[in-house]
């Protein structure tokens, strides 16, 4: 279990070791009408819609939890894993879509919105200026933003634009739960080194807010910290009946 951090609590670090389980059970298919189980939230998203600025955010207010991070840090390859779809966060890659937030719909009617991976130096400047503007406000300001997914790459974690991200979110007063993805890239000894190096750098930046946050090391394709994913997420959408 990933709580949301108690008042007053410092960074959740998770130090147990990921979920070393590696068959997942396959999950059920959808029937029309039928009720889908509670215990997975996260599964059978769908594509909803995409959007380029404020007005072509959904409305509604359906909560939406985000997932932001660095291009190539490994974003979609979690939001896969956490959805259990083998394609759906590459939606987001497609050409005329990749500075876009795109939205995908879970059964219970929350969202899911899959921020543009930043940090490409190619990006024209002009683009990249909208893009911070956007990005900026709807962390910011979004109200049925209920909590941020943070990716970085476990082996170059909390570059200045992640914590730029931060720097816009965490006002808000929300929580954000980072996974330090690729995990399985490093040797154990190092994954231990790098979420403490995590923990600490972030305690230093962010002592006042450090409640709000939680680290974890995760490997989509190791399946490894799946679960713990997983349940920050639901914990986020339980109690709205999400
Ligand atoms: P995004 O640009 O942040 O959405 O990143 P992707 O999910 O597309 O991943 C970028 C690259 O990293 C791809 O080649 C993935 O196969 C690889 N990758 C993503 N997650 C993992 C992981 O957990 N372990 C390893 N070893 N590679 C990963």
């Amino acid at each position: 279990m990933v709580p949301v951090p108690a008042k007053g609590r410092r960074v959740q670090r998770m130090r147990r070791q990921p979920d070393k389980r590696r068959i997942v059970p396959k999950p059920r298919r959808p029937t029309a009408g039928a009720n889908l189980p509670a215990r997975h939230p996260l599964r059978h998203a769908e594509f909803l819609i995409t959007a380029a600025d404020w007005p072509q955010l959904p409305a509604g207010g359906a909560p939406e939890v985000a997932f932001a991070g660095r291009s190539n840090a490994g974003k979609s390859s979690a939001i896969n894993a956490l959805t259990q779809r083998t394609r759906l966060a590459f939606v987001s890659k497609t050409p005329g879509r990749t500075q876009h937030i795109n939205f995908f719909r879970l059964p219970s009617g929350a969202l899911l919105a899959d921020l543009p991976g930043y940090g490409y130096a190619e990006v024209p400047a002009a683009m990249r200026r909208h893009w911070q503007r956007f990005i900026a406000r709807y962390l910011a300001e979004r109200a049925p933003l209920i909590g941020l997914v943070l990716i970085m790459d476990a082996r170059h974690p909390l570059t200045e634009l992640d914590s730029q991200m931060l720097d816009w979110f965490l006002p808000s007063g929300r929580p954000v739960h980072i996974l330090l993805a690729k995990c399985d890239k490093l040797a154990t000894g190092e994954q231990r080194r790098v979420l403490d190096a995590v923990y600490e750098a972030l305690t230093e930046s962010y002592g006042g807010r450090t409640a709000q946050i939680a680290v974890q090391l995760f490997s989509a394709t190791r399946r490894l910290g799946v679960a713990e994913a997983e349940r920050a997420v639901e914990s986020w959408l339980a109690p709205l009946g999400t």
